[in-house]
């Protein structure tokens, strides 16, 4: 499969469309062929037929397609798909060394916490939870503890932290140590960690990214391919075997055609939603970066691409039972975890974390759809009446 468009500097939305302009060379489909083959066969010379298939573990077309595609629009050297977020997120813990150190953000991701927690227990790293979005406590911590890592993520799941990525970038590299930047709810649209001086931008493009709710998939991009963290992550990616299939990559290809598209449309739909629980009288607090009041406001403004995405959370007047029935009452939006979708989603997390990360009792957080914004407030409004 070929690129053959020569405009180099195309906007972000022209490349996801195209594809990064690939054409199939047998047919001149505009849409890639999957190869489903595990395995290719040799000449009589025991040459291989064509040296980019041996074995479908190793890399296949789709995979390299896929992975070129984002690590464009992250303007990285060299990106990686795995075959889901948390196997990302596995891949950069692992090159961290038997009683090393890791900084990570708190109140991030529950399934990235749970799993860190355990993995650093087994491997007796040190594990630091502290709150990176407040860059006194960030810089204290990396003063003292000198670690060989430290993962942020913002806007943060589900409190809408946001963190400022070039200050913890030079904070984490005057101690030596690398930023990881978990981006799932920004995604390669709203932000692009690597320009900000991240070491390494993480995806679950099983969120927005394909954005259909059918695909499982994450991606790690670099702005460095040849730095030693990259080359155990990729080395460790071939010869562990955690490659996204085939099928999956072409699905997430077609996926992200449109990510440009939806995420405006999400963005905005977010926005009115925000504005709309903003001012509702059974509504304590509405945490979204998009609204002036939220403590991130300005910063997203700065370092997000013009967008503050669809993730959403708030806190509904009331306890855990109240906020039940909120979610009890919604219709379009539906009762699931994920986010990033094309429908709308919403979750009780304090049913699902309980008391592990503080996570409120009366928080309510939505994944807001492309449906059209009177039947998502609409919605809402029969909820909370
Ligand atoms: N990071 C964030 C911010 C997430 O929300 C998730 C999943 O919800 C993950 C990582 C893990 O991704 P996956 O479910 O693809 O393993």
């Amino acid at each position: 499969m070929s690129d053959q468009t020569k405009r180099t500097n195309q906007h972000i939305s022209t490349r996801m469309v195209q594809a990064n302009g690939v054409i199939d060379p047998q047919t001149g489909g505009v849409v890639p062929p999957i190869q489903s083959a595990t395995t290719f066969a040799r000449n009589t010379d025991y040459s291989l037929i064509s040296d980019k298939h041996l074995y479908s573990r190793d890399d296949s077309d789709l995979l390299r397609l896929g992975e070129e595609i984002l690590a464009k629009a992250e303007h990285a050297e060299a990106g990686l798909l795995f075959p889901s977020g948390m196997a990302a997120i596995a891949a950069i813990m692992r090159t961290v060394p038997n009683r090393g150190t890791i900084i990570v953000q708190s109140q991030i991701y529950w399934g990235t916490t749970k799993w860190v927690r355990y993995f650093c227990a087994r491997r007796e790293i040190a594990l630091h939870e502290i709150d990176c979005s407040d860059l006194d406590v960030l810089s204290k911590a990396i003063e003292a503890e000198k670690p060989d890592l430290v993962f942020i993520e913002t806007p943060s799941n589900p409190w809408l932290r946001i963190t400022d990525i070039e200050s913890a970038a030079s904070m984490s590299h005057a101690a030596g140590a690398k930023l990881v930047v978990d981006s799932t709810a920004a995604s390669p649209v709203l932000s692009n960690p690597l320009t900000l001086g991240a070491d390494i931008v993480m995806h679950s493009a099983t969120k927005s990214i394909n954005g259909h709710s059918d695909v499982l998939a994450g991606f790690l991009a670099t702005a460095d391919a040849q730095s030693d963290i990259w080359q155990s992550i990729s080395m460790d990616r071939h010869d562990a075997g955690a490659v996204l299939g085939s099928f999956e990559a072409w699905l997430l290809i077609r996926g992200m055609r449109t990510l440009p598209l939806r995420m405006e449309r999400m963005c905005a739909n977010a926005m009115s939603v925000a504005a709309f629980l903003d001012n509702h009288s059974k509504v304590e607090t509405v945490l979204y970066p998009g609204i002036t009041s939220h403590p991130g406001h300005e910063l997203a403004t700065k370092q997000m691409n013009g967008g503050y995405g669809s993730l959403l959370s708030f806190l509904v007047k009331g306890d855990a039972k109240t906020a039940l029935e909120v979610c009890s009452k919604l219709e379009i939006f539906k009762r699931a975890t994920s986010l990033g979708g094309v429908e709308s989603l919403v979750e009780h997390r304090h049913s699902v974390e309980g008391n592990a990360t503080g996570v409120p009792e009366n928080l309510i957080r939505l994944s807001v759809g492309i449906e059209h914004i009177d039947d998502l407030v609409g919605d809402l409004s029969e909820a909370l009446r």
